[in-house]
């Protein structure tokens, strides 16, 4: 290795990571007069480096927590903490430091790169403050790591090239490639596979573990693929009317589920080595997810659950232990 070559920046594995907690957190918007609640208390934690995986159906709120977790939206109340410090309404200089520390990767890698920009210069816009000064050599050099780190190999060939000469799952490696170079402490990945063709998925969530393992990355991956969350996620927290119903340990989760929504969707999918049901939105429920514009007092899920009792209509259930790391929100386990 040369002496110049000594001194570029490399990737190097590190341990990255900062602990994310979100407290009862709401979410409204009003349109023509009409009121949508579409977080309604969502509690969630994410640790330093942890992969856990947000599940629920379309409509659940799952986007729009990731984009509250991300600040494109500021919570109507509740709070947001990211590594001891209070970001719920942060701002200016506050507000981009923490959007370097977090950032989204998204369901559509195209709409998510800007199509004008050249991949060397979507990677350049991720640096963080501290390496927007290196020279140009020294930049492309980092870059050339990140993109062989995400198998874009080689990485000259993709440097000058724009997001329209690049194939779905190219891009999503180089929505991958800018969150590495931008060294994150945490990804919101939504929904990233999702779009891609099923043979390239299982590469592209490999990629995504193995960034975890070798820096540290935390995952906030999510999905309505019950699947593919087991598969990525050390935690898995589900997602119902806009609140986080259970979460726990992704085996226990799927093993052992309390909340009577949990079971319904595992019950959809007993056997994991039959295909078909896994898509929590083909999942057999009676009933329908209460109406966006409904004020709900008490449980979200009485109007669909086997087990609904006077209480349910009456109280929120809390969040309560009910297992090792695992936390439901249900009357059945006051
Ligand atoms: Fe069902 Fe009541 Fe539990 Fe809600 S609180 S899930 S309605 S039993």
């Amino acid at each position: 290795m040369s002496a110049m070559r000594q001194n570029v920046p490399t990737i190097e594995p590190q341990r990255l990571g900062a602990p994310l907690v979100l407290q009862n957190v709401h979410k409204r918007f009003v349109q023509g007069g009409r009121v949508s609640h579409v977080l309604r208390g969502a509690d969630l934690q994410v640790g330093a480096s942890e992969i856990v995986a947000l599940v629920g159906e379309s409509g659940s709120g799952k986007s729009t927590l990731a984009r509250t977790i991300m600040r494109l939206y500021t919570p109507d109340e509740g709070s947001l903490m990211f590594d001891g410090r209070d970001v719920t309404t942060a701002r200016g200089r506050d507000l981009r430091e923490y959007r370097q520390r977090v950032q989204m990767v998204f369901q559509d890698p195209f709409a998510s790169l800007n199509p004008t920009h050249s991949v060397r210069t979507i990677l350049k816009r991720s640096l963080p403050p501290r390496l927007q000064s290196l020279r140009d050599k020294e930049r492309d050099d980092l870059f050339r790591d990140a993109l062989e780190k995400v198998g874009l190999t080689p990485p000259d060939n993709f440097l000058q090239q724009f997001p329209h000469e690049l194939s779905g799952g190219q891009r999503q490696r180089v929505a991958l490639a800018r969150s590495l170079a931008g060294r994150p402490d945490l990804v919101l990945a939504d929904e990233p596979v999702s779009m891609l063709d099923v043979s390239l998925r299982l590469g592209v969530l490999n990629l995504m573990l193995s960034l975890n393992e070798q820096y540290g990355i935390g995952y906030l991956y999510i999905t309505h693929d019950l699947a593919s969350a087991r598969y990525v996620g050390a935690r898995i927290a589900v997602m119902y009317a806009g609140d986080i119903v259970e979460e726990g340990p992704a085996d226990t989760i799927v093993e052992e589920a309390k909340h009577p929504y949990t079971q319904l969707l595992i019950q959809a999918a007993p056997d994991p080595d039959r295909r078909g049901v896994d898509d929590l939105d083909s999942a057999v429920f009676t009933g329908e997810p209460p109406n966006l514009s409904m004020e709900i007092q008490g449980c979200p899920f009485q109007f669909r659950c086997p087990h609904v009792m006077d209480k349910c209509r009456k109280e929120v259930p809390m969040k309560r232990p009910v297992g090792d790391g695992q936390l439901v929100k249900c009357h059945l386990y006051a």
